[in-house]
């Protein structure tokens, strides 16, 4: 059987973070007082909420016809902040999933959570639904750098929640993390670090803040001293030093995770399988071609009501085959497809293996891109091991670079 995983967008925030530039819409209630924000969407976001959901569901049902031969090995809810959904909307979800795929019994289910939209109840809602994997977004352990980037909750939020969720039974649990704050130095970020490896999570992620056009922050960037280049790499180099000799190996650029608990459904994304993304935004790619729901809610609803049309009309069989511009069908050439196996491929520490390549495309990784590989190798950023190729420290350093070298032209 085919495998398949599933990605469901939530794109409601209680409120924006200063640096975020994803999509997601404020729903909270706008309090700034400090109290927890368990439930604290505002009243007028409640029904805005529930209709997106009613969408999600029809979008999930209505695309599953194609995929009836597919084994789901995991589900992704992120966001946004998937965890301020009202008690019972996820395991509806997650339901409504189950009716309508294969899911497999070990499926990895993860939650991405704000701590300070979660509760025990609603943790305990989670792990009774088959939720196996928590995302937790800390990204830093002091008050006052999480204050400058607009993140709603506080350190003893966030420990409380993890807490609870060790004490409920949830055994693998990611912490986000993030480096190069306004005003943030090497020594306040590792006292971060220490306390997230404290807490000892199998998982661990680590961004460096990207000051993104037009967000709050980069136009109050004046007011802070932002770690120059140099500082960022070097608390990304500390980062893998320190998460090493903690038991964490780093499996992808940011990605560090204890033996055994690497984030399958991010591996599918790296490893090109087949993954449908259902929401507002939402990505997908299954046999080689791409598309996207629509970014904006109004084209959203009337994407997923024709969505519902065409597969009353047909029983969904190969809907998306047969109307490329609705579905804003990509299909990737060969050449597309080899391009992203490489720059994909080499995201992850093991690199991209030749006879991989080869059962993949019936043509020699070596033929077609030696040049590129002797090139690199040269300039001490790719290196060759065992018929396979990968970043050495320094091409993790200049990692677009090397990526955009294996695009054809
Ligand atoms: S919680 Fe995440 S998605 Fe929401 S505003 Fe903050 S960074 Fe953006």
């Amino acid at each position: 059987m085919k495998e398949l995983s599933i990605y469901i967008h939530i794109p409601f925030c209680v409120r924006k973070c200063l640096y975020c530039d994803f999509l997601s819409f404020s729903v909270g209630t706008g309090s700034d007082d400090g109290d927890n924000y368990v439930n604290q969407i505002a009243p007028a976001n409640e029904k805005k909420i529930e209709s997106y959901v009613n969408l999600l569901c029809d979008e999930i049902r209505c695309s599953a016809p194609p995929y009836g031969q597919y084994r789901v090995i995991s589900i992704f809810f992120g966001g946004g902040t998937p965890s301020l959904l009202p008690v019972g909307t996820v395991s509806r979800i997650l339901d409504w999933i189950r009716e309508h795929y294969h899911v497999a019994e070990d499926a990895e289910i993860t939650i991405e959570m704000n701590p300070e939209t979660v509760d025990e109840k609603k943790l305990k809602e989670y792990i009774t639904c088959g939720i196996n994997r928590l995302s937790i977004g800390l990204q830093s352990a002091d008050d006052a750098e999480l204050k400058r980037i607009g993140r709603i909750h506080d350190y003893r939020t966030f420990e409380k929640v993890y807490r609870a969720a060790r004490r409920i039974g949830f055994d693998n649990i990611n912490i986000d993390v993030m480096s190069a704050l306004p005003d943030q130095n090497l020594d306040d970020y590792m006292r971060t670090l220490r306390q997230v490896t404290a807490l000892a999570p199998e998982h661990v992620s680590a961004y460096s803040l990207t000051l993104e056009d037009d967000t709050p922050l980069c136009d109050r960037r004046a007011e802070f001293r932002f770690p120059t280049d140099e500082e960022e790499r070097e608390m990304y180099r500390r980062t893998g030093e320190y998460l090493a000799e903690n038991g964490y190996h780093r499996y992808e650029i940011s990605n560090y995770a204890r033996e055994g608990f690497e984030c399958r459904h991010n591996k599918v994304y790296w490893q090109r399988g087949n993954y449908i993304g259902f929401g507002l935004g939402a990505a997908s790619m299954a046999e080689n071609v791409r598309w996207n729901d629509p970014v904006d809610m109004e084209r959203y609803q009337a994407y997923v009501e024709q969505l519902a049309r065409s597969t009353d009309k047909t029983g969904g069989r190969r809907i998306r085959e047969n109307d490329v511009k609705l579905f804003d069908l990509q299909p990737l050439t060969v050449r597309e497809q080899m391009e992203e196996f490489m720059f994909l491929g080499l995201r992850m520490m093991r690199g991209v293996d030749g006879q991989t390549f080869y059962e993949v495309f019936g043509e020699s990784m070596e033929e077609l891109y030696g040049k590129v590989i002797d090139k690199l190798c040269g300039y001490g950023v790719l290196v060759r091991e065992q018929g396979r190729i990968r970043l050495t420290e320094q091409g993790i350093d200049v990692s677009n670079f090397v990526m955009s070298q294996f695009l054809f032209d």
